[in-house]
């Protein structure tokens, strides 16, 4: 087994957030996964790992000293083992844990590494996470008035369906695909169900909204309260602020022009929502 240095006992320092596609970095711990790939853990880095606590936005597509990285996944150590992914047994910020990016490698790596991260991929998955959180806040929008009861606001002050009814959110190239669920505990919130009758108009309604938000030619930026992997970070665009771990675009204009789908299925005691949004 390949077990090099220590494990650390801060957080990766993660550089992606301000849009870095390379970076120099120190290997500070090394060893094997159980099915024989290599686990490398950097002092810091500019690839963007998948966490498996909300897996949107998956890993970048690169390479680490030459080599391609199979994939990155988030990790946390509590300094006498390194947790990978779903076996994580404590949250972010616990004290005594430090969050790592875990670059996952075929050949082992050591002293000074270079990592450099596919530009073209990294780009067109920073316009589908901006294209999501906007078409988001249309679809919130479109649905402002199907609520009986006071709920929480997203940043644009409508009503939070979108938090409310999400159950998973998948960031694509360009676009993003979101499963909503509307079933008895979200009707008990206060959710007007016979609102999405009329998926037409719903879809319509996102659209406009979308279109507006698209005319602003806002600028979109990262706020971080630190640079580890675990420090807090938000997506600004405008006046919306929003929680993400995720990449950008600089500008709604980088997304040229987006369309948002709705397909409503009927379950038992529930309807389940899917929108997907992408280049018109
Ligand atoms: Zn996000």
């Amino acid at each position: 087994m390949y077990r090099c240095r220590m494990l650390p006992s801060t957080d990766t320092v993660v550089t992606y957030p301000d849009g870095d596609t390379h970076s120099l970095s120190t290997v500070l711990h090394t060893e094997a996964l159980p099915d024989g790939r290599l686990a490398v853990l950097l002092d810091r880095t500019a690839f963007h790992p998948v966490d498996h606590t909300w897996p949107d936005q998956g890993a970048d597509r690169g390479t680490l000293g030459g080599q391609p990285i199979v994939d990155a996944i988030v990790g946390a150590t509590d300094g006498a083992q390194l947790f990978v992914g779903r076996d994580i047994p404590v949250r972010k910020g616990e004290p005594g844990w430090a969050f790592v990016v875990v670059h996952i490698v075929e050949t082992p790596v050591s002293g000074t590494v270079e990592v450099v991260v596919d530009d073209g991929y990294r780009r067109a998955l920073s316009a589908g996470h901006t294209a999501c959180h906007l078409a988001s806040l249309a679809l919130n929008h479109a649905l402002a008035g199907a609520w009986s009861k006071e709920v929480m606001v997203d940043a644009a002050g409508s009503p939070n369906f979108d938090a409310l009814a999400i159950e998973t959110s998948t960031i694509l190239p360009d676009g993003s695909v979101d499963v909503y669920r509307i079933g008895k505990s979200l009707r008990k919130k206060g959710f007007v169900a016979t609102a999405l009758d009329d998926r037409d108009a719903v879809e319509s309604a996102a659209n406009a909204r979308l279109s507006e938000l698209l005319a602003t030619h806002a600028a979109v930026s990262i706020e971080r309260d630190g640079h580890g992997l675990a420090d807090r970070r938000f997506w600004v665009c405008g006046d919306y602020r929003i929680p993400c771990g995720g990449t950008h675009v600089s500008s709604v204009d980088d997304l040229g022009a987006l369309a948002i789908r709705l397909e409503r299925t009927d379950l038992e005691g529930a309807v389940e929502l899917v929108m997907t949004t992408s280049r018109r």
